[in-house]
């Protein structure tokens, strides 16, 4: 039996209608009880179009959102029920890698300070000295493929491709247990799209990573993940092994989604 990382329980989100000047817009039910688990050490994705609920979801893992029902458990604790230390603690397991690798790097930091910054934030737990510091962001460039010399440059200096490589190595710079992948490779060219694919494999088989890959992109899903879940407005229609659901999609929704994936080449 593996073990469980990550368990969503039923959960559901509804958000207040928005007060405007005609009064206030119904309620959004941006989750409607979701539930799935993740397992230690496997790629799951979650597919689904633009308004599906997956951000939600993702901000609730987070605990940047809290759920209306149900329960999110991480390694079998309930993320509500954390006291405020574990929390701190929870934040270095669980880590996140944005879409956009322009928006999601401060300008003005530059590569050291992007990459040390987590490890300062959870400076009470890691305890790390600043030449500790230096050293691992050091080692974490080289994990994803940059150089020690790109230490001291800003994010401007870099192709999209490599600040998304830099992203990951703030990602992995707490020592992470899962990674909350949104999106990881949509803004990129496709063919460096590729390259950073093949690099987040490289990690999880090198590092035992656990990845929550969310995406619109079946074809990218079905080269990553091991298991998935597609969700269409706050539910999950379909879930289960990439590949049976690749070859015997049962819903009309997962078939919707199979048959406009363009033919990948082999
Ligand atoms: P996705 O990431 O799949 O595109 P989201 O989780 O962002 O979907 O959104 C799911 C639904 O919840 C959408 O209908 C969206 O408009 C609504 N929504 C998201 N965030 C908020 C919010 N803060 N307030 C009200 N509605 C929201
Ligand atoms: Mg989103």
């Amino acid at each position: 039996m593996s073990e469980i990382m990550l368990e969503i329980d039923n959960v559901s989100k509804i958000y207040p209608g928005r007060r405007s000047l005609f009064g206030r817009s119904q309620p959004v039910t941006a989750l409607n009880g979701v539930s799935l688990s993740v397992n230690k050490g496997e790629s799951y994705g979650l597919v689904g179009e633009s308004g599906s609920g997956k951000t939600t979801l993702t901000r609730s893992i987070l605990h940047l959102e809290t759920p209306t029902g149900g329960a999110i458990r991480f390694q079998g604790k309930d993320l509500q029920q954390l006291s405020a230390p574990e929390l701190r603690r929870l934040r270095a397991r669980i880590q996140i890698v944005f879409q956009d690798p322009y928006a999601s790097l401060n300008p003005r930091m530059s590569v050291h300070d992007i990459v040390t910054e987590p490890m300062v934030i959870h400076h009470g737990i890691m305890g790390l000295s600043h030449s500790q510091r230096t050293e691992r962001a050091v080692e974490l460039l080289c994990l994803v493929g940059l150089a020690p010399q790109h230490l001291h440059r800003f994010p401007h200096e870099f192709s999209g491709g490599q600040r998304q490589r830099i992203c990951i190595a703030r990602a992995l710079a707490s020592g992470p247990d899962l990674l909350l992948l949104d999106e990881p490779t949509s803004a990129l060219d496709v063919s460096v799209q590729a390259q950073v694919l093949n690099l987040l494999c490289d990690l999880q088989d090198r590092l035992g990573l656990t990845y929550f890959f969310i995406s619109h992109d079946l074809a990218v899903v079905r080269y990553i993940c091991d298991r998935v879940a597609l969700i269409y407005r706050g539910d999950i229609v379909e879930q289960g092994d990439c590949q049976c659901i690749f070859d015997t999609p049962q819903t009309d929704y997962a078939k919707m989604l199979i048959g406009a994936m363009p033919e990948v080449s082999v």
